[in-house]
Parts: structure tokens; C-alpha cells; sequence
């Protein structure tokens, strides 16, 4: 089971192995590979296991009032997409993420990537048809909860 903040549900769409930190960009990876292949998602509050390396530097960027308001936004903007994320546990199978990088794309989700700093490379990344990401490259119901 992954522990996911919502607003990494959109980072997750848009990764192509850029990060803070090696070790952060490694964990994603992991991550991402892991949800594309079919784990569950536990949605919570707070830091997760995208934030642990950084977390584990002393690093508090992922504590701060700025990364939760992204959280609130992102629940909010994908409870009213329509997209049926509600689903407990949650898996994103290839359908739906297909459906969150179609919304992704249109901007229709996008409300928590106000002022973030990846902003731009997520824009191109999923201008881009979302190539060179991990997510979904591996088949789906490799990996268990
Ligand atoms: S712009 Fe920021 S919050 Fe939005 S998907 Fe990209 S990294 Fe995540």
C-alpha cells in the first residue's frame, strides 16, 4: 500500500525522473512503478512516502502551510472532476489514469500546481503525451497491496 497526499496524485502523472534530490527522484520512481503496476493508494494527510528522503535530510519543505494548502486544492479539484477517486482502496488503473491525464492536460485538476515551481515542466510534460514517464510501464497486477 502506498501513502499518498492528494496532490501527489498529480505529480504522479507528470514524473519523467526529475526531483529535488537523487535519493527523491529514486523513491518516485519507485513509486510511480509501483501504483502503474497496480498497488493501493492510501490517501492521507501530511507527509507521505513521496516526502520520506526528504524528510529524512531535516529538509521541512514538505511540512510547510503552502504543500497543504496544495493538498486541499487537489482534493477538492479531483472531487469535482467526476473522476470517481473515491474508490477505497483507491488503484489507478490504466483507464483512470488515462481520464486524470486527459484532465491533467485540459487544466481542469490543476488547481494545486498554482505556484509550484514544477510547474512549467509538468505543462510540457503533459503537452508532451506524457512521454518518458514510468507510470504504466510496467503491466498492471505485478504487485500486490
Ligand atoms: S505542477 Fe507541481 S503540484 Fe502540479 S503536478 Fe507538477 S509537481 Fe505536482
Amino acid at each position: 500500500m502506498v501513502r499518498l497526499r492528494p496532490h501527489h496524485l498529480l505529480c504522479l502523472l507528470t514524473f519523467v525522473g526529475e526531483g529535488y534530490t537523487p535519493e527523491f527522484v529514486a523513491n518516485f520512481d519507485a513509486i510511480v512503478r509501483r501504483i502503474g503496476a497496480g498497488e493501493a493508494i492510501e490517501l492521507i494527510d501530511g507527509r507521505d512516502d513521496v516526502c520520506a528522503p526528504l524528510d529524512a535530510t531535516g529538509d521541512d519543505h514538505c511540512a510547510s502551510a503552502s504543500v497543504s494548502r496544495r493538498d486541499r486544492a487537489a482534493l477538492l479539484a479531483l472531487a469535482e472532476s467526476g473522476l470517481a477517486l473515491d474508490a477505497r482502496p483507491l488503484r489507478l488503473e490504466r483507464e483512470r489514469v488515462a481520464a486524470l491525464r486527459d484532465a491533467f492536460a485540459a487544466g481542469t485538476i490543476r488547481a494545486a500546481c498554482r505556484g509550484c515551481s514544477w510547474a512549467d515542466l509538468c505543462t510540457s510534460v503533459a503537452a508532451g503525451g506524457y512521454r518518458g514517464s514510468p507510470l504504466g510501464a510496467a503491466p498492471q497486477g505485478t504487485t500486490g497491496v
